[in-house]
Parts: structure tokens; C-alpha cells; sequence
């Protein structure tokens, strides 16, 4: 076997030593990151490094978020069967397939249409059947179909998309990062409960751009 390609026990190394080692404790994100196949979503030439711990190209000068990354977002997301989801950045459709294994119904935007195209026909072959997807500029949300129990922004912008906000259920909460300075933001978990609306500072991120009429 090709060194790197034991799919199987590369993805129990990134459980362990990645995720269980930094403190992600809940179950069913541990296993919902052990059932998807994190390799399918990036090109054959990177698979073998795909389980690493970083973020991999996936064209476009975007990336596949780094596993701990998907990890801890989605344990702060607290996903639960038959919730509706809103992700804004599709990318490779990786996040998006784990929400979908947690038994959640995803609404995923992308902006940039070779990666829309993509990841629709990936998820497709992987009968991934509850992720719907769109190209568009997701900072201004899916009204149609809100409001949403739960939101996440997997790309990086100067403030919290107000649209998002508005299209948030009550009650519902939305992970995402949020930063004056590119490549360098907070983690922020904003809940609505009661029609009130509190954000939390979750520790530092560092995303590439979320590029729209609420972003960069
Ligand atoms: N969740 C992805 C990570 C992708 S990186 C994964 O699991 O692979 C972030 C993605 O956000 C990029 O594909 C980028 O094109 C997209 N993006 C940036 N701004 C956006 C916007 N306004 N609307 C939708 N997608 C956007």
C-alpha cells in the first residue's frame, strides 16, 4: 500500500490525536468524522494527506477546513436529528456531509461555481440525498427557506452578516469566525432565545475570505 493511503487508520490517527487529544468530547461528532470518508472530497494527487492536520487545497485558493477545525465548530453547532441547517460556504462538501451524517436537513451555499459544481456532484455519488446545494452569495443567506435552526459560516468576514441573523430561528444559535483582519479571526457562537440575540467569544480562527455584500 501507497504510504499514506490506509484511509482506515489515517482517520483513527486524526480522531485520536487530533480531536480526542485537544479535548473534542462529544460522541457524535467523533463518530459522524469517523463515517465520512474526509479523502473523497479533495483531489486524488492530495488524498493521502487529507487526514493531516491542516487544511488542504481545494482549488480557488479555498481550502477543506482543518479536521479539529470541523470538529469544533460543529460540537458548538450542538446539531440535532431533523434540525435545519444553513452553511454558507459549501467548499469541498465535507462539513456539510458531516452535518448531514449527525441527521440534520443542509441548505449549503457556495460563491464560486467550478466548487459549487463539485461538490454537488461529490455529495450526489455519496448519496448524500438531505444537503441541498446553491450558488449564490450566501452572506445574505437562503430567506426563502428561513429561518434556520441552526447556521455556520466555514469562511472568514469583518462582521456577523445581519441577514443571517434575521434568518436565525428563535430558538437557534450560528457558529462562525469573525475578524477586522483577514486570516485572523474569533470563533463566535450567537444565539437567539426569547427574541434576544448574545454572541460568545469561542477562541481564535483563522478562515480565508468570505467575499459577498456582508463580507470582504
Ligand atoms: N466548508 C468547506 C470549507 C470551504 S472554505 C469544506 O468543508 O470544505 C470556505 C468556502 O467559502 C470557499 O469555498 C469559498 O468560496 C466560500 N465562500 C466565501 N464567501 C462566500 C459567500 N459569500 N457565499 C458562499 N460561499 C462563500
Amino acid at each position: 500500500m501507497v504510504a499514506g493511503t490506509d484511509y482506515r487508520r489515517n482517520r483513527e490517527r486524526m480522531i485520536r490525536d487530533q480531536l480526542v487529544a485537544r479535548g473534542i468530547t462529544d460522541e457524535h461528532v467523533l463518530r459522524a468524522m469517523w463515517e465520512v470518508p474526509r479523502h473523497l472530497f479533495v483531489e486524488e494527487a492530495l488524498q493521502a494527506q487529507s487526514y493531516e492536520d491542516h487544511a488542504v487545497p481545494i482549488g480557488h485558493g479555498q481550502t477543506i477546513s482543518h479536521p479539529y477545525t470541523v470538529a469544533r465548530m460543529t460540537s458548538l453547532l450542538h446539531v440535532e436529528p431533523g434540525m435545519k441547517i444553513l452553511e454558507i460556504g459549501t467548499g469541498s462538501g465535507y462539513q456539510a456531509a458531516i452535518l448531514e451524517r449527525l441527521g440534520a436537513m443542509v441548505y449549503t451555499v457556495e460563491r464560486i461555481k467550478p466548487l459549487f459544481v463539485a461538490a454537488r456532484k461529490r455529495l450526489l455519488f455519496m448519496h448524500c440525498y438531505n444537503i441541498h446545494c446553491k450558488l449564490d452569495d450566501g452572506t445574505t443567506g437562503w430567506p426563502e427557506l428561513a429561518p434556520f435552526d441552526r447556521i455556520i459560516v466555514t469562511a472568514g468576514g469583518p462582521e456577523i452578516p445581519l441577514p443571517l441573523v434575521r434568518q436565525l430561528a428563535d430558538p437557534g444559535c450560528m457558529v462562525l469566525p469573525v475578524g477586522e483582519e483577514k486570516r485572523k479571526q474569533r470563533m463566535v457562537r450567537v444565539c437567539k432565545a426569547d427574541g434576544r440575540v448574545t454572541s460568545k467569544d469561542c477562541g481564535s480562527a483563522a478562515f480565508v475570505d468570505l467575499v459577498g455584500t456582508h463580507g470582504w
